[in-house]
């Protein structure tokens, strides 16, 4: 049985945060040891099979339809655009394709139909099946699962207070209901966030403790730097240095021993001697492809020539957990219930958030 500590407070995760970084980077790299091979990183590709559009008010998101930006928006990819690109992110190494669709939650209907049938043609590849796709019930939770979907994505972002001045449309808890819907089928959990967007490191703690109680802790947890995109309402903020991401990388390292943490957007802002630090302080996973859903992120080959620099060796699929079993859509099981997931609407207004929505309506 795993001795992984369930009950981390803000205090304790504060103290390793500020701890002197010769000392942290020692602990965190001794962990990392422990759990994992640390000449082994995982790769995965993300792909944005529905961009834009979105209904939200995510302050960070250029896809969110109520911000202006200059991000070209398309409709659900179809399954052989989706199979030819896992078959590309195959032959580059990834061992994973995440597919992320702008939705602030799955609609049961053809769409959710058509991912489903993604999930089973990329599992059939021999690949691990990651989607990001919004709010999920516990009846969709379980046909992802049944397709065979690895993971699903959904993050916490930020601590709960932090929460409430980045999105003011959905609340904390549904982020942890749709995680718990995940939780009971035998799909993996992938949550983490994202630091730049203006919080304190109370607030970076605050959402590692949200993380580290889930119990079991998520099996994969990205690690965000915040990539400010004109006509968002984080477009003004600085991006976080590199000490900042270390220590991010290196403690929820400490706090999450078994999880694979992934360095994710900010990528292009970060030297290879940056990303080598965070390797040590136990990332041990990165998304491929050069752009993140919307945003910049290094070329396939610039990262393979540092994988080669850095002795490391891409992740076979499969070597934390075994492949599903895909089920065919005429087999299933599980009904399609015509369902939406509920969801809570706080009653509050974010006022950076709004300016940006009034601004882009002038421009549009
Ligand atoms: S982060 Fe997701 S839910 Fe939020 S606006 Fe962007 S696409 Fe929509």
């Amino acid at each position: 049985m795993s001795d992984t500590k369930h009950n981390w407070t803000k205090e304790e995760i504060l103290e390793i945060y500020n701890k002197p970084l010769m000392e942290l980077l020692y602990e965190a790299a001794t962990v990392h040891r422990v759990n994992h091979d640390p000449n082994v990183v995982q790769v995965s590709t993300l792909l944005s099979i529905k961009t834009g559009g979105c209904s939200e008010d995510c302050g960070y998101c250029p896809q969110a339809a109520r911000y202006h930006t200059n991000i070209e928006g398309n409709d659900l990819m179809t399954v052989p655009q989706v199979k030819a690109q896992a078959l590309r992110a195959k032959a580059s190494g990834s061992s994973r394709v995440c597919m992320g669709a702008a939705w602030r939650n799955v609609k049961d209907g053809d769409e959710f139909d058509a991912v489903l049938e993604m999930v089973r043609t990329i599992n059939k590849l021999d690949m691990e099946v990651c989607c990001t796709l919004g709010m999920i019930t516990e009846n969709q939770a379980q046909r992802l699962a049944e397709a065979g979907l690895y993971a699903y994505n959904y993050n916490l972002d930020s601590s709960e207070e932090y929460y409430k001045e980045v999105i003011s449309t959905r609340g904390y808890q549904d982020r942890l209901d749709t995680i718990d819907n995940v939780r009971k089928t035998n799909v993996t959990v992938c949550s983490g966030g994202i630091i730049g967007m203006g919080e304190n490191i109370e607030d970076r703690a605050g959402m590692l403790v949200a993380l580290s109680t889930l119990n079991p802790q998520p099996e994969s947890t990205p690690i965000n730097a915040l990539v400010a995109v004109e006509g968002t309402p984080l477009e003004d903020e600085k991006p976080v240095s590199i000490w900042e991401m270390i220590r991010m990388v290196a403690t929820t390292r400490i706090v999450m021993p078994e999880t694979q943490v992934r360095l994710s957007a900010g990528r292009t802002q970060m030297s290879r001697e940056g990303q080598a630090m965070c390797f040590f302080a136990g990332a041990n996973s990165i998304f491929a492809g050069d752009k993140l859903l919307t945003t910049p992120n290094p070329d396939v080959n610039e990262d393979m020539k540092m994988f080669e620099l850095l002795g490391l060796n891409p992740q076979k699929p499969f070597t934390k957990k075994v492949q599903p079993q895909t089920v065919e859509a005429t087999d299933s099981e599980f009904e399609s219930l015509g369902e939406k997931p509920k969801w809570t609407r706080p009653e509050h207004k974010i006022e950076r958030n709004e300016l940006a929505k009034e601004k882009g309506k002038l421009i549009k």
